[in-house]
């Protein structure tokens, strides 16, 4: 049993937090001085916040604390209660591990951890010695690199830590942590090798150069506006270029990789199954980046880059320029996705008709949609109304009435029943693209949401996310039975994916961290935001 963390400043001055008590002293100007064993150095406030909040007192609800160090190359140093480490990135991109104290936090990065999946059912929001963090420089790095909108140190929660009254679930996500990264990575259709399981991985930043590859967009135009190179690349090994007539990229948000395809194998989606029985999924899904949540990873799924570089560092940041908190993941706001995208930063819509200028796309139930031939998210702009997506209820079918909707009790949650409602006109929407043949997109982006509300509700494994599951899988199969009646499924190629992994909270494990950064902020002298909570923003 964990205790709830009671709201005590003395924890400052236990073990763990001892930087209050013996490390610091203050200097000849008022400003805090380290005196530890590294000598007369200054500690910048950024390092002693995250000491602070590496303390063994938080490390049930704090798995790690990161924070960048400018310098040539940059690097990250990442903190928890039991060490430190620094890391960098090579020029060739491999990543570096500095131990700077006991033992390194994210020291194991295999991708294919708690593989297979039983396993990750036996050892469910493992601890941080057992954990695994994929590429934690180059995902740390990236995220901290945009100069206004990085918060100065990230605070990641810990699997099991349970928010309320911060906004957290049964089910959560956002960890650089393996399973909360993990999203299906699924291709079917014409022109894909049909291997089935895989154990390999990709990287959400793959999807778009995967989809322009898939649409026959040759490698070298895989670039943004001004001509850099995508961080993701096309995985040609498991797909031909341009082979299929149609390709149709789907987006269960927060889908549970090993889930999908542990029910898809036992018959319970048989959708998703008939998709794997001609085609290919990785194990190890596709790798989202950091942090693990939804607009972050749709952005990048759908722009090959990374948060760093497309500037949705989250659903919430602040951008320092505009001095503005960004809600980028709300129905208020989603329309407006392309008023965050950094200049120089391109859509797989806009990559596909700069490349085949005469190819259409459509972009259904998706914020990220700029350049799309056709939208939902035009119809909501067009529409004019402030409140967005929200302002358009009245469109929307009624859940009760859904024919895909497997368990009715499912609508007592609020979020369930209004994906309920938007999956079913998604579903609409995919099919009206698709009433002609003849006029149907190149590309078509499909996402779906009543997953996430399954997986926010129980966490995975529950019956409520396993429901979710089977819901997404039904409005699936109407789709592929239209296709099969149109007579075009054969020229069709698909790609599954999700933003995000997800795993379960524990009721006991509570607690915030918002007392101790209060203290430690007012004891070196700065104001700070917490946005998300996790993102530290220092004298905003
Ligand atoms: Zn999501």
């Amino acid at each position: 049993m964990v205790r709830p963390h009671s709201l005590n400043p003395q924890y400052l001055g236990e073990p763990g937090c001892h930087w209050m008590t013996s490390r610091l002293t203050v200097g000849p100007y008022g400003q805090f001085m380290s005196v530890g064993p590294s000598g007369q150095e200054p500690a910048p406030p950024v390092e002693a916040l995250a000491v602070a909040l590496a303390c063994a007192d938080l490390a049930h609800i704090i798995d790690l604390v990161a924070y960048p160090v400018p310098g040539d190359p940059p690097a990250v140093v990442v903190r928890n209660a039991d060490g430190a480490v620094r890391l960098w990135l090579t020029e060739s991109g491999e990543e570096r591990h500095e131990l700077l104290t006991g033992r390194d936090p994210v020291g194991n990065t295999d991708p294919l951890a708690f593989l297979p999946y039983r396993l990750e059912c036996a050892d469910p929001g493992p601890d941080n010695s057992r954990n695994s963090y994929p590429e934690p420089a180059r995902r740390l790095l990236a995220f901290f690199a945009d100069p206004d909108r990085s918060p100065d140190l990230v605070v990641v929660h810990s699997p099991r830590h349970y928010f309320p009254e911060h906004g957290g679930h049964r089910g959560e996500h956002g960890s650089l942590d393996v399973i909360q990264s993990r999203a299906p990575f699924l291709i079917s259709g014409a022109g894909v090798r049909a291997l089935g399981l895989v154990a390999d991985h990709a990287r959400t930043v793959d999807v778009a150069p995967t989809l322009l590859h898939l649409a026959g967009v040759p490698a070298e135009q895989h670039r943004d506006a001004d001509g850099a190179s995508l961080d993701g690349a096309a995985r040609t090994d498991l797909a031909e270029a341009g082979a299929g007539r149609f390709v149709i990229g789907l987006l269960w948000d927060g889908a549970h990789c090993s889930d999908l395809l542990s029910m898809a194998a036992a018959g319970e989606l048989p959708a998703v199954a008939r998709l794997l029985a001609a085609g290919s999924a990785l194990t190890g899904g596709a790798v989202a980046e950091f942090p693990s949540v939804t607009l972050c990873n749709h952005t990048s799924a759908l722009t090959g880059v990374s948060p760093g570089r497309h500037g949705v560092l989250g659903n919430i940041f602040y951008d320092r320029a505009r001095g503005e908190r960004i809600l980028a993941n709300d129905e208020t706001t989603w329309h407006r996705s392309a008023d965050w995208l950094r200049p120089g930063v391109l859509t797989v819509f806009e990559m596909l008709t700069r490349a085949q200028p005469s190819a259409h796309s459509a972009c259904l139930n998706e914020p990220i949609d700029r350049g799309a031939t056709t939208s939902t998210m035009q119809v909501i702009r067009a529409a004019g109304d402030e409140r967005g997506a929200g302002g358009l209820d009245d469109l929307l079918p009624a859940a009760e009435d859904s024919p895909y909707l497997g368990q009715p009790r499912h609508l007592q949650d609020r979020y369930y029943r209004w994906c309920s409602r938007v999956d079913d006109a998604g579903l609409g929407q995919v099919l009206e693209v698709f009433a002609d043949p003849a006029t149907a997109p190149r590309l078509t982006w499909w996402s779906t949401i009543v997953t996430d509300a399954g997986h926010h509700a129980g966490g995975p494994r529950s019956e409520v996310a396993q429901d979710s599951l089977r819901d997404a899988d039904r409005r699936l199969a109407a789709f592929l039975a239209h296709l099969d009646g149109l007579g075009v499924t054969e020229q069709v190629t698909f790609l599954l994916t999700a933003d995000h992994g997800f795993e379960a909270a524990d009721e006991a494990v509570t607690g915030s961290w918002a007392e101790v950064l209060d203290v430690a902020c007012a004891r070196l002298g700065v104001t700070y935001r917490d946005e998300g909570p996790g993102f530290i923003y220092l004298n905003p």
